[in-house]
């Protein structure tokens, strides 16, 4: 029945002169992400953007359009002519898949050439529904439905169901950030939530071959590529850096229990070059406070004092079973448990100190060739994009 979607965003239309340049980000992502979705057509107007679609497609589209950030919530719309009659035919269409429980009418005449105002509107069509569907029951406070009906100057639209969406703001509209996803379950959560607020995201991996296999690496890229499913370009770029001489450095300077403190330094170290190389000016780590011992505030000061660029965390707050809802939401929970090695966990030592000082660190560092080992691990860098289109053979 359905050939058209109103989508609603919220937020972004706050931004004064910069809305267009959120709307046309918001426009771009949603074509990505309709990509294989079959025929439709995106229109603006007067600060609203309508999908046209098929009565076949329009399911395929909501859902797709659910998971593109800045879209607040979708209806499915009846678009009629500003006929009486129309309207009503409309009107009773609507009603057909709820004939039972209680419902409201809820008219907005923003066209005011519209000879019956709103509350004639209202009462004209609900006692039309009453007689047509006598299980219904009006309740105008609680309704288990609302008929919304628009009378605008270029037509009319019902709708009575909305659809939520994923809130926050476009991917993209922010800067570039970098985001260190390991293989567990909470750096692509904080990457998620990074995109939610429009940041425009590549991701860093670092990998430890032979110390870990192929396939942790594999994992990695099938996180990405979930990952890019919500980046609004549907790909992202993925660095991978090969960490193993820097962790055989660390290891043979024999500070065991201070390995995972500068390993975790090493890895901002180059992360933060990288990132600076590819302008980006920020980077994005999964660190929950108090999770692990790396995860006190201790330790995230120490680990932090190697750079100035700002670290963004967004799990700071969250409890692991909040992140795990989180991360079954999103799809990447069934990946990020797969069993296989992280590059931390080779090297974890059997009791790595709670709160490491920055002078020990620096003491464990000390005859460490920082540079050299850095400038070493991003010369030998690959670059990957991972996409989450896949193309029919
Ligand atoms: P995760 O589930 O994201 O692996 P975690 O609870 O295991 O997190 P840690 O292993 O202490 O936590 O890692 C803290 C953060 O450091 C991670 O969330 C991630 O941002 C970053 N990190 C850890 N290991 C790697 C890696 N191999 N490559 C890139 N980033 C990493
Ligand atoms: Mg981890």
């Amino acid at each position: 029945m359905y050939r058209k979607i109103l989508v609603r965003y919220g937020e972004m239309s706050l931004k004064g002169k910069n809305r267009t340049y959120f709307e046309d980000i918001l426009i771009r992502n949603m074509r990505n992400a309709l990509q294989g979705a079959g025929d439709y057509k995106i229109t603006k107007t007067f600060g609203r953007i309508y999908v046209d679609c098929t009565e076949d497609n329009w399911q395929i589209i909501a859902d797709k359009l659910s998971k593109v950030f800045g879209i607040v919530s979708m209806s499915p719309v009846l678009e009629t002519s500003l006929e009486l009659e129309a309207i009503e035919h409309a009107a009773l269409a609507l009603m057909q898949d709820n004939p039972k429980g209680s419902f409201k009418v809820a008219v907005r005449r923003s066209n005011k050439r519209f000879p019956f105002t709103s509350p004639e509107m209202n009462q004209r069509i609900g006692a039309l529904v009453l007689r047509n569907f006598p299980e219904l029951t009006v309740d105008v406070n609680q309704p288990d439905i609302q008929l919304n009906i628009e009378i605008r100057s270029e037509g009319t639209y019902l709708f009575n169901q909305v659809i939520p969406g994923s809130g926050g703001l476009p991917a993209g509209t922010s800067s570039k950030a970098f985001l260190l996803l390991s293989g567990g379950i909470d750096s692509p959560v904080a990457g998620y939530l990074s995109l939610k607020r429009g940041v425009d995201l590549e991701a860093v991996h670092f990998y430890s071959y032979p110390f870990t296999s192929e396939r942790s690496k594999e994992k990695v890229i099938d996180l990405a590529r979930i990952l890019a499913g919500y980046t609004g370009k549907q790909k992202i770029k993925l660095w991978v850096v090969h960490f193993t001489e820097i962790q055989k450095a660390i290891q043979q300077a024999n500070y065991p229990e201070l390995n995972i403190t500068v390993m975790r330094r090493m890895m901002l170290r180059v992360a933060c070059q990288l990132a600076e190389r590819e302008k980006a000016l920020a980077l994005v780590t999964g660190d929950s406070l108090g999770q692990v011992a790396s995860q006190t505030m201790e330790s995230l000061a120490t680990i932090n004092a190697v750079t100035n660029m700002p670290i963004l965390r967004p799990l700071i707050g969250y409890d692991k079973q909040e992140i795990i809802d989180i991360s079954r939401k999103i799809d990447t929970y069934d990946t990020s448990i797969l069993p296989y090695e992280d590059c931390c966990t080779v090297f974890v030592p059997k009791n790595p100190a709670i709160r490491p000082t920055i002078e020990q660190a620096l003491e464990a560092e000390l005859h460490l060739d920082i540079q050299g080992l850095i400038d070493e691990a991003i010369e030998k860098t690959e670059c990957l994009t991972v996409s989450n289109i896949i193309r029919p053979f």
